[in-house]
């Protein structure tokens, strides 16, 4: 069990500065305690910094395939430790044991396709207007990341963000989030065994309000890659617009499942119940509302509550589990305080609603998977991200008002369709409003080949995984080069040869 000497600066584990410490806590049992934790400040976040610094110059030279190697090293460990971490991840944060498999293959997944991108072209060459220059753009390390991530994705998130960087070569600063320090801890403890060489990643536990600003207002931190809420995102964009640094947000997201009257109906239902109450509802992509054509509903109502009902909620270790807990009482509160802005606000409660509190739930957060009838756009249970097993059923008339409805939100993660018309299919991949569109499918199911990231205020442009990972953590060098004997100054677009209307080449 962890004993606070949490923080692992320097390639040295050790406390916080000050001695300072917080708990994590299984939140199917909050009487059970994962470990204790480093709770750092500045000071450990400035040493942390100066230690990513010193390593830099040394790492942006290793070459490329070795930096990969060590990404291939750490797919390796991942595979071999990808049970005892899943079990870890589902007394850490809840989710169950089948989906913190998930969480891990996505990170293994990742390790691999990063890896294959060390002999991959990260430049190109063009031919330049002049006689003699060759020119040369390619992709350089920015130099100290910070990292900075939520509790849901406990190990597919932060691989996403600090895979590329390190491949990249740039060197990090990780500061997890202080409900998963435990995951973050056996994470950096893999990559230190994959060889990670002293000061090229550097891990600082404790909370966003201490560590996470001082890791925001470091000078030595190049650029900040955020996943978490949209509140905190934009404080620390703010802050990060103030000094100029860079920063990449990932944030929340009000996303929807659209099911029309021509589409496979038990598919649809299926694909709902996965995307509102997989991990609890506490998914980014986490479908929270869902848009039913009138002519269908009650179908698809009867039919969506009756698989809801047989959710079976409980601890993420027992394998006939669906639902897993809540990640803390806090949220748990939030949850409900939601459930009832949403009834006061018309909606009608047709499955749960309720804290479960009686038997083996007395000790865990958990609420009961909850389904919410006759919301409209307005309702702020239709605008607002709740984060929990609870989904919002809407009316809507035809195509038309589906799209309009699911775009009406500040967010724009994921959204998806269901449609027998390949032509309504289409019209809503082009006027949909997300990152991600489903057809088919659920909300939730991205696969780390392809960009994922949302607009609108989801985040600020950036997207994770795919080839475009490496965008966030890497700038642009061009370069040119005179190699002529002619000795003599060229310059461009003045001794050029100039192509305009009916004109020949001039020289
Ligand atoms: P959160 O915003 O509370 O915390 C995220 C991280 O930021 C944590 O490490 C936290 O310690 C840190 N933090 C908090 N305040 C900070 C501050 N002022 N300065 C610096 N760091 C600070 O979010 P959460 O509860 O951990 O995660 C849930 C949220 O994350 C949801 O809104 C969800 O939609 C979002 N999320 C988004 C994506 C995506 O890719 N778009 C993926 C997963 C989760």
């Amino acid at each position: 069990m962890y004993d606070g000497r949490t923080n692992y600066i320097g390639g040295q584990w050790c406390a916080a500065s000050n001695g300072a410490t917080f708990p994590s806590l299984n939140p199917a049992d909050t009487e059970q305690m994962i470990g204790i934790f480093a709770r750092s400040g500045a000071e450990d976040v400035h040493r942390a910094v100066e230690a990513a610094e010193q390593a830099y110059p040394q790492w942006c030279r290793v070459p490329k395939p070795e930096r990969a190697a060590l990404l291939l090293r750490m797919g390796r460990l991942l595979e071999q430790n990808k049970e005892a971490l899943a079990r870890l991840m589902v007394l850490e944060m809840g989710k169950v044991l089948e989906e913190a498999r998930g969480d891990v293959q996505e990170a293994i997944d990742m390790a691999y396709y990063m890896a294959g991108f060390g002999r991959m072209p990260d430049g190109y060459v063009v031919p330049s207007e002049r006689t003699d220059i060759y020119c040369a753009a390619r992709r350089v390390p920015v130099g100290v990341v910070g990292v900075i991530t939520p509790w849901n994705f406990p190990i597919a998130i932060p691989s996403w963000k600090i895979f590329p960087a390190l491949l990249a070569g740039n060197t990090v600063v990780f500061k997890p989030s202080e409900e998963t320090p435990g995951l973050a801890c056996r994470f950096v403890e893999l990559l230190v065994e994959a060889g990670l060489p002293d000061g090229v990643l550097n891990l600082v536990t404790g909370y966003g309000s201490e560590a996470g600003t001082a890791l925001v207002e470091a000078r030595g931190v190049r650029v900040i890659s955020f996943t978490g809420s949209t509140a905190v995102g934009k404080q620390i964009a703010s802050r990060c617009g103030e000094q100029m640094k860079r920063v990449s947000c990932e944030l929340g997201g009000k996303n929807a499942i659209l099911v029309l009257e021509d589409a496979d109906l038990e598919l649809a239902c299926k694909g709902a119940v996965w995307g509102a109450f997989a991990t609890s509802g506490q998914r980014c992509t986490a479908a929270s509302r869902i848009l039913v054509q009138k002519s269908v509903k009650p179908r698809f109502l009867q039919a969506f509550v009756e698989r809801v009902a047989q959710l079976r909620v409980g601890s993420g270790l027992d394998p006939n589990v669906e639902v897993g807990p809540v990640i803390n009482r806090r949220q748990l509160e939030r949850i409900h305080e939601y459930v009832q802005i949403g009834k006061a606000e018309g909606a009608e409660v047709v499955m749960g609603g309720t804290v479960l509190t009686e038997g083996a739930y007395a000790k865990g957060c958990y609420y009961a998977p909850t389904v919410l009838n006759k919301v409209t756009p307005q309702m702020r249970i239709a605008q607002e991200e709740i984060f929990g097993p609870v989904t919002a059923i809407m009316e809507v008339s035809d195509l038309a008002e589906a799209l309009a409805v699911a775009n009406a939100t500040a967010y724009g993660l994921s959204l998806s369709i269901y449609t027998g018309d390949v032509r309504k299919a289409f019209r809503a991949i082009e006027q949909l409003e997300a990152g991600l569109v489903y057809v088919n499918l659920p909300t939730s199911g991205a696969e780390i080949q392809l960009p994922f990231g949302g607009v609108k205020q989801t985040g600020n442009g950036s997207r994770e995984a795919g080839w475009v990972a490496m965008d966030y953590c890497t700038e642009w060098k061009s370069v040119y080069i005179n190699y002529s004997e002619a000795g003599e100054l060229v310059r461009a677009q003045i001794d050029t040869p100039v192509l305009s209307d009916g004109d020949s080449l001039s020289r």
